[in-house]
């Protein structure tokens, strides 16, 4: 006998009892954005890779050692997508939709990183993005700070979330801090980690969020990014701060807050839970002005987010909330005539009864061991259909979660009846 094959590591079947919970988070998400009036844009999950490499940045992790790069059989390097805004400015760009307008869009789908497998981080995950194009004031950015707090609460996730925000400046205002703190980390370079010493000449910026202690200490006295910030920028970070004030939404400003995509300036912001261990970023984003210039489109200011789906979902945690998968009723149907009958009333039920999820017992099976079936379902309600209903022309119904006695009803009555009750569970 062969071996059996496994998935690859770091990707993951989402198995069918925790789709509900998926279908849930993301149900709230796109009711959320279209509140907002976003528009879903949908972009192939591969790219050419020198997509990534032009928009993410050579010298990132992600460009240098996380992406999954292979040959097309004419020779062409492309790349499954290790995240969603480069695709989407791509596709702005090639249907000339960055043109002097505005746009507010959202994706959802599989990104792909290889990175060490670990709770809250897998080679294959998923993320919600919203990118708007075309509005460069900090008003746009308040909204999608607003938007992302919108969603932890239709979850009921706000309490386990903070928000933390920053300025990067500009492309320039960056590179000459980078200068000073080049100069400043060169000086302590014996007291920082290998990581952080190898970013020196790479990703300098990286090692402000490094998380090793020591690193952290000289990082306390380095020089700070806010010190170099043009009035414009300041402003720009100034005008969030306020407009956020005023919604009422609580923030920390944290001046080692930096990104791991080359591609940000200005604002950048994450919303951080501590219930997750060390992978608690569940959503991360910022203002990426330079970006749509830089991949040969007109300049055109851009700001997003991306939410991490697998670090939400576990947020939500187990059982929050009905499973939307789960049957409302079962159809249960005994003896001679009646399994072609359930399969017509049940087509007759599902017309009548808009929303209505009813399962047919199919294949063998007893009336005792169809009963078990339904319980097991998660259905609410089993309705049965034996002989002598099929010749009175009536049906059973019997709730499965309440000790009451079955009840009998015409046929024509239920279809009615289902509608009522499923009114009342829906409160
Ligand atoms: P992290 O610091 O957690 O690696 P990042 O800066 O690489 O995050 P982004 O590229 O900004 O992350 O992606 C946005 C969000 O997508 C993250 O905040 C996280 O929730 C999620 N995410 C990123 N990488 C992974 C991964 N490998 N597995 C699961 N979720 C991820
Ligand atoms: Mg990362």
């Amino acid at each position: 006998m062969s071996a059996t094959i496994q998935a690859v590591r770091g990707m993951h079947d989402i198995l069918p009892e925790e789709c509900g919970r998926w279908q849930r988070v993301e149900a709230a998400i796109a009711e959320v954005l279209a509140a907002y009036g976003y528009r879903e844009i949908r972009t192939p999950v591969v790219e050419r890779t020198e997509l990534f490499a032009r928009s993410i940045g050579e010298v990132t992790d992600i460009v240098e050692k996380e992406m999954y790069t292979f040959r097309d059989r004419n020779g062409e390097s492309l790349s499954l997508r290790p995240e969603g805004t480069a695709g989407c400015v791509r596709a702005g760009i090639e249907h000339g939709l960055l043109r002097n307008q505005a746009h507010r869009l959202w994706y959802r789908g599989p990104m792909f990183r290889h990175e060490r497998p670990q709770k809250g981080r897998y080679r294959q995950f998923h993320q919600v993005g919203v990118e708007v194009f075309g509005l460069p004031g900090p008003d746009v950015d308040a909204e999608l700070i607003l938007l992302s707090a919108r969603i932890w609460r239709a979850l009921g996730v706000e309490g386990a979330l903070r928000l933390e925000i920053n300025s990067l400046g500009t492309a320039e205002e960056r590179a000459a801090y980078r200068r000073g703190l080049v100069a400043y980390l060169e000086r302590h370079v014996d007291r920082l980690d290998a990581d952080s010493r190898r970013r020196l000449a790479t990703n300098p910026l990286r090692i402000l969020d490094s998380k090793d202690p020591e690193t952290r200490a000289v990082v306390a006295e380095a020089p700070r990014l806010w010190d170099h910030l043009g009035p414009e920028s300041r402003a720009h970070f100034e005008g969030l701060r306020a407009l956020l004030d005023e919604a009422g939404v609580r923030y920390e400003v944290n001046p080692y807050l930096v990104r791991g995509l080359d591609y940000y300036a200005r604002t950048v912001f994450e919303w951080i839970t501590d219930r997750l261990g060390a992978q608690g970023t569940v959503c991360a984003g910022g203002r990426y002005d330079g970006l749509v210039a830089q991949l040969g489109g007109q300049p055109t200011p851009g700001v997003g987010f991306a939410i991490g789906l697998e670090r939400l979902v576990e947020l939500l945690g187990e059982g929050a909330g009905p499973d939307p998968q789960a049957p409302h009723a079962y159809l249960v149907s005994v003896g001679e005539g009646t399994r072609a009958a359930a399969l017509l009333l049940a087509e007759a039920l599902r017309d009548a009864v808009p929303g209505l999820r009813l399962l047919v017992h199919c294949g063998e099976g007893g009336f005792k061991a169809q009963l078990r079936r339904a319980d097991r379902s998660g259905a609410r309600w089993a309705v049965i259909l034996g002989e002598s209903e099929l010749a009175e022309g009536r049906v059973g119904l019997k709730d499965l979660r309440a000790d009451a006695p079955q009840r009998s009803l015409a046929r024509e009555a239920l279809a009615g009846e289902l509608a009522r009750l499923l009114r009342e569970e829906a409160g």
